[in-house]
């Protein structure tokens, strides 16, 4: 029989992943989510690698999710000649684009409000944390710096501002641009960057009404704001990414799995979605096989309870990006089958629905090889259910949206299948089983436990059913 893996598989698409036989071998291995990346992906690329996804998931009869990544208010040096070599001690100016440069070394920025921001004393990180510079002196459109340590800098390096609260939009014009993009192409999730409060998050929301767009919300941690803003921000959002790209970078490395930690813990707590991602095979991008440290950093994942996790570079320009899923599926499988791996300690059920879920997750839980089956028309119901974190039963979801399968792709345990309801609830969740037999996941006489609020003429507002398979 068939045990599907619990945790979900998110795989960022790039050159080294865009083609029809890639994604096929992807989807193949186990990926779940795609990932296009909008600091990367152009307009016309992102088209042709959604047309080239949905064709590669319907020939593999496999649903799979997309997630648009906006790139986000983020700031970065302008052009340089080369590369500035830069030792301990030297001094460089940050200016504003409009204005001349001064003595120094001088490079100029994409934020106009950077000097305003910023005091005197204050660390600036720059190209991936890897050059320090500390503050010198404050000017209107201009940052004298010293170098903490050396480096080479090239063009359009990102800075980082560990700390520092800064003025930027939630959305920037190309993000704006992006949504349209996402909403052209009707994908899954929307991920917002750099989100700072649960105030982005609402704006989000309405600039994907305005395009008339319902797309599930991505909350992007990445800087010690959005860690101070954490449980207003989870709770504002449909699903949370541990970023820990930036977020390692702007807090202090020793504080990165607390706060990751603390993330997947409120997340499991009130049911959102959470994706580790970031650095999660990293020397996968050039070896075959993980480091040590990797394989238990995935494994950690797992055993916080992780939706999803994610794999960046690995995927859009590693060497092997097969081979990694392969390592997250076996790694994943293996840590699931551990007692306490997504065990929840405390759990907020806030409506009447979820804690009807719960005396279906109790029974699912008291039972050997039970199975979960759950008929859906929004999704919702899947969410609680997955929200509670069954211990062992997989939760098969059926529902007559493609969309709302396709959203259900991120959800720990969740299994997600479209299929039209019938007439009659007897029919429905008679083809239902058939179903699940035909592909192996159910055996006779399995036990399986029925969820349902849309098949209600003939049974009481959310039946639970029991039934042998
Ligand atoms: C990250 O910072 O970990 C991340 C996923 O964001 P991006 O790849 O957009 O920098």
């Amino acid at each position: 029989m068939r045990t599907p893996r619990k945790t979900k598989i998110l795989a960022t698409l790039g050159p080294a992943t865009e083609s029809p036989e890639m994604i096929r071998q992807l989807i193949e291995a186990g990926a779940n989510i795609f990932r296009l990346n909008m600091s990367h992906a152009s307009h016309d690329w992102s088209r042709q690698v959604v047309a080239t996804i949905r064709e590669m998931s319907a020939a593999c009869d496999q649903s799979v999710a997309i997630l648009v990544d906006l790139q986000g208010p983020s700031i970065r040096t302008g052009d340089v000649d080369g590369k500035l070599k830069i030792e301990p001690g030297c001094v460089v100016e940050f200016r504003n684009a409009d204005l001349e440069p001064g003595e120094s070394l001088s490079v100029t920025t994409n934020y106009s409000g950077l000097s305003e921001d910023v005091n005197v004393g204050d660390v600036m990180l720059v190209d991936n944390g890897e050059i320090h510079f500390k503050v010198t002196q404050q000017q209107p459109g201009r940052l004298v710096c010293e170098a903490l340590t050396e480096g080479s800098m090239g063009s359009r390096r990102h800075i980082n501002l560990p700390g520092v609260r800064v003025n930027l939009p939630a959305l920037t014009k190309k993000d704006l641009l992006d949504i349209k993009l996402a909403a052209e192409l009707d994908v899954d999730f929307v991920a917002i960057s750099f989100v700072r409060d649960a105030e982005h998050i609402r704006y989000l929301r309405t600039q994907l009404a305005e395009v008339d767009f319902q797309a599930k919300i991505v909350a992007k941690i990445e800087d010690q704001e959005a860690v101070r803003n954490l449980s207003a921000i989870i709770d504002e959002t449909d699903a949370v990414m541990v970023a820990r790209g930036d977020l390692g970078i702007e807090v202090h490395i020793e504080e990165l799995p607390v706060v990751q930690r603390t993330i997947l813990k409120e997340c499991a707590r009130i049911g959102r979605k959470v994706i580790v991602a970031t650095h999660m095979l990293e020397s996968m991008i050039e070896n075959p096989v993980p480091t040590r440290a990797e394989i238990t950093d995935v494994a950690n994942a797992v055993f916080e309870q992780a939706d999803a996790v994610m794999l960046s570079g690995e995927t859009s320009v590693g060497q092997y990006p097969v081979k990694c899923i392969e390592v997250l599926d076996r790694i994943t499988r293996r840590i699931e089958q551990e007692p306490g791996a997504g065990f929840c300690e405390a759990l907020e059920l806030r409506t009447e629905k979820q804690h009807s879920v719960r005396s279906a997750v109790v029974l699912a839980n008291s039972l050997k090889d039970s199975k979960l089956i759950i008929f859906t028309v929004r999704g919702v119901l899947a969410n609680y259910t997955a929200h509670q974190r069954p211990v062992h039963a997989p939760i098969f979801a059926f529902s007559p949206s493609d969309k709302v399968v396709r959203a259900l792709n991120m959800n720990r345990s969740v299994v997600p299948f479209e299929m039209q309801f019938a007439d009659s609830p007897e029919s429905t969740i008679r083809n239902a089983m058939e179903f699940l037999k035909d592909r192996n996941f159910v055996e006779a006489g399995d036990p399986c436990v029925i969820l349902s609020d849309v098949l209600n003429q003939d049974f009481d507002t959310e039946a639970i059913l029991l039934r042998k398979a």
